[in-house]
């Protein structure tokens, strides 16, 4: 007989965004889609014609999970309701497969060590716990350690 590990329950923050690893260690992967005609990819998951040919050649597609930081943002002011503890780092990430731009909070890292240029990857952070003590995950980039 195998011993079995129960994990507790991963509830996403926000649904739909991306596909569950099984772990909170593993890898999210964000859902995008590609256009099969032209190869255009987007960050959209339910565009039904393409914006760059128009054709209605949309297939969907899971996004990179290694990107390069274009641009940020170090937020001070805590938004009410926000799970956030400021300060933290809003990013603009390029996807290196993909190509394309998507926003996101930058985790483990200090706001005054975020350059641009830096190369960031995808990861899962508990942000809260909900009544039925499940963790309630959203998605961030964090300095890479895979490559
Ligand atoms: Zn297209």
């Amino acid at each position: 007989m195998t011993a079995t590990i129960t994990q507790p329950n991963l509830v996403p923050l926000r649904s739909g965004m991306y596909e569950m690893p099984d772990s909170i260690d593993g890898t999210p992967r964000l859902y995008g889609q590609r256009c099969t005609s032209c190869g255009e990819i987007f960050t959209t998951t339910h565009r039904e014609y393409c914006a760059y040919c128009g054709k209605q050649t949309m297939e969907s597609r899971r996004l990179g999970t290694i990107g390069i930081v274009q641009t940020f943002t170090i937020v001070h002011q805590e938004l009410k309701g926000s799970l956030m503890e400021t300060p933290y780092v809003i990013a603009r990430v390029q996807l290196t497969d993909d190509r394309v731009q998507i926003q996101t909070v930058l985790c483990d890292v200090e706001p005054n060590d975020v350059t641009i240029g830096m190369q960031v990857e995808i990861c899962l952070k508990q942000v809260d716990e909900d009544e039925d003590k499940q963790i309630v995950v959203s998605f961030f980039f964090r300095p890479a350690t895979r490559s």
